[in-house]
């Protein structure tokens, strides 16, 4: 139950939809870990969690930790992958929560073997690669003595081995040069009769991108929801996620007169300026003055002056029978006319994904 008439709709079955496309690009053989760090990119990771399960999903792979255990506490039995780091101190929980933990220090490898050695458990890791992302990860030629050494652990399973395209957007042979870092590393491993079951490199662009990234396991984050990591992709997509608000209140604006902070936007004729009850304080970038259009009865209408903290105002001068109460659609789509998520992040000098995650706590999300 939420008062403040602003809320995020969130739909599964665009969800669905977007993991059948997924589905279509990849081979029987490579499964999905689906990524719900950052709650779900935004739409909420419990309930899309759920869907994601529901749908087949046998892995989940999230950025922290606490977010594992976020999804344990909520019934979420399937496998999970901690795609970021932990401290030795922390293995107890990794093994208590029955999770999988991304493995690049010889201290963390110790800590999660001793402590699944005094819990009578095998623990499942995955080592995590460098080939040139320069974030987490051994870098891939000391991989080898690496692995060696981790081996000697014997309450660790070496469930898997990946690693991460770091600029699949612009730089197609840097790509290519990391697959084929991983492919050599993998045979040196064979070679010595080292096979690690699971072996994964695709996040969204390698999955559209680099069909040799497949291998049998794909990490997509930003598709599952709908959002295009870049344009001219082939993939269909359904955007999940939608942003509305209701205008609560209208006013005439005499030509000459000016809005919000700073006084950057001065009507040039008369007009009316409707306030919706959102702002940066929800995560609609401020960057957005002046800029963003919304949607007002299926049209289109642009921000007019600063975005404030709780509040955003629009000019709909041109928008007949307009009404406190109507629905304005700030992210999402009415009849043919749309607001994407790609567009707002265009003309807020970031990426979709910023835009998605940004939305706070203080909106409500709702599923249908
Ligand atoms: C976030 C993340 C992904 C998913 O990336 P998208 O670009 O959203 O598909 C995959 N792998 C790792 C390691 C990640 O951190």
């Amino acid at each position: 139950m939420f008062y403040r008439p602003t809320w995020v709709e969130v739909n599964l079955g665009n969800i669905a939809y977007n993991i059948n496309s997924i589905r279509r690009l990849i081979s029987p053989y490579t499964e999905i870990l689906a990524t719900v760090k950052a709650d779900a990119y935004g739409h909420g990771i419990i309930p899309v969690s759920k869907k994601l399960v529901s749908l087949g999903i046998n892995y989940l792979g999230v950025a922290t930790l606490d977010e594992a255990i976020v999804l344990r506490n909520a019934g979420i039995k399937c496998r999970i992958l901690i795609l970021g780091g932990i401290f030795p101190k922390d293995a107890d929980a990794v093994i208590r929560y029955n999770l999988t933990q991304s493995v690049f220090t010889k201290d963390v490898a110790y800590a999660l073997n001793l402590a699944a050695e005094k819990n009578k458990k095998k623990v499942p890791i995955h080592i995590k690669v460098d080939t040139g992302m320069g974030r987490l990860g051994v870098w891939h030629s000391d991989v080898f003595s690496f692995v060696s050494q981790i081996k000697r652990f014997k309450s660790l399973d070496i469930e898997g081995i990946f690693t991460h395209l770091s600029s699949a957007d612009v730089d197609e042979n840097f790509s290519k040069r990391q697959i084929s870092d991983f492919k050599v590393l993998l045979a040196r491993l064979e070679k010595s009769g080292i096979f690690i079951p699971l072996r994964h490199v695709a996040n969204s662009l390698g999955i559209l991108k680099f069909k040799d990234s497949h291998f049998n396991l794909v990490r997509p984050g930003i598709i599952i929801y709908g959002l295009y990591p870049k344009d001219n992709l082939n993939i269909k997509l359904k955007s999940a996620m939608s942003l509305k608000t209701k205008i609560v209140y209208l006013k005439k604006l005499p030509k000459g007169r000016s809005v919000s902070y700073g006084h950057t936007y001065i009507a040039d004729k008369s007009t009316i300026i409707a306030t919706l009850p959102i702002g940066y304080g929800d995560g609609y970038p401020r960057l957005l003055s002046n800029r963003a259009p919304v949607l007002v009865k299926g049209r289109r209408a642009k921000v007019a002056g600063r975005v404030c903290m709780d509040q955003v105002m629009v000019d709909v001068g041109h928008i007949k029978n307009i009404k406190v109460g109507d629905t304005v659609i700030l992210i999402g789509k009415k009849g043919g006319c749309a607001v994407t998520a790609e567009e707002l992040a265009g003309l807020s000098g970031t990426i979709c994904y910023e835009i998605v995650c940004g939305i706070g706590s203080r909106v409500p999300r709702v599923y249908i």
